[in-house]
């Protein structure tokens, strides 16, 4: 398998990360996990086009996880010579979600129907809506689904991808709760999306404040990837933007509770699972 790290980043803007989503290759399948902001760009620098996903799989519907999904509806509809349905993964909400989607497109595919004489159909769009259990079975990969916490936000959904004997887990925003440990279990990559507690409380915003009950700390993070013993722990999603030079801080909040190998990821990072 093979972990490449689309985008990296939050909801704030930053110029050198594009907003969550991993791209997961497991065995002939490309498994594109959430899609933030230029998740398109990310996955042509990572040499793939939007028609080559075989799933797209949502860890929830929060609008930095789902930003661009509907570039990714439109362009590969618009770039496929022939019908080539998307096959969309995630919470209970997820057909919902898709449906306005499509309906906030509706003008776009109009326009493209009447223009160009070859293309006679819709974005088509197939969503399995899984919250607990298998989410894909196929081609020796084996994708299980659990319910991560981040509540107020829910349902939300963690994955653990298995082929050839490896485990990749793709968390989401949770802080760490049971179905998390049980997806996480002797995993070989641990990819969990984090926040800087100390970092976050000196930022002057009530708001921003908000975010310490539902997401993992780096400790958190640490902690999770110890009692699993993980292999490698990944963290991505890093609130607030990390200030340059200071990756050794944050992962060192993380290696406080966790003694195995730690990637303070960056976007376009590649990780092997062999
Ligand atoms: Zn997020
Ligand atoms: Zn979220």
């Amino acid at each position: 398998m093979k972990v490449t790290l689309l985008g990296t980043g939050s909801p704030i803007p930053d110029p050198n990360r594009a907003g969550p989503s991993t791209l997961v290759q497991a065995g002939p399948l490309n498994l594109l996990f959430d899609c933030g902001r230029g998740v398109l760009m990310r996955l042509a620098a990572a040499g793939l086009f939007p028609g080559m996903l075989h799933h797209v799989i949502l860890t929830h519907l929060h609008s930095d996880h789902t930003t661009d999904f509907n570039d990714l509806v439109t362009t590969r509809w618009a770039m496929s010579p022939v019908p080539n349905p998307l096959s969309v993964v995630g919470p209970p909400g997820t057909a919902t979600y898709v449906d306005r989607v499509l309906a906030m497109l509706s003008d776009d595919i109009q326009y493209r129907l009447d223009h160009h004489g070859d293309l006679d159909w819709e974005p088509p769009v197939t969503v399995a809506e899984i919250h607990d259990g298998v989410a894909l079975d196929e081609s020796n990969v084996r994708v299980l689904a659990a319910p991560s916490d981040h509540r107020p936000v829910a349902p939300t959904t963690a994955f653990r991808i298995e082929h050839d004997g490896h485990a990749v887990v793709i968390a989401g925003d949770t802080v760490p709760c049971r179905g998390l440990d049980t997806l996480c279990a002797a995993a070989d990559v641990y990819v969990q999306t984090v926040i800087n507690t100390e970092l976050v409380k000196m930022i002057p915003s009530a708001r921003l404040q908000d975010i310490h009950d539902y997401h993992s700390s780096l400790e958190d993070a640490g902690r999770t990837a110890a009692r699993a013993q993980v292999r490698t722990l990944v963290l991505t999603h890093p609130v607030p933007v990390p200030a340059p030079g200071t990756e050794a801080d944050w992962i060192a909040l993380a290696a406080a509770h966790f003694d195995g190998e730690i990637i303070f990821g960056t976007d376009l990072a590649v990780i092997n699972v062999e």
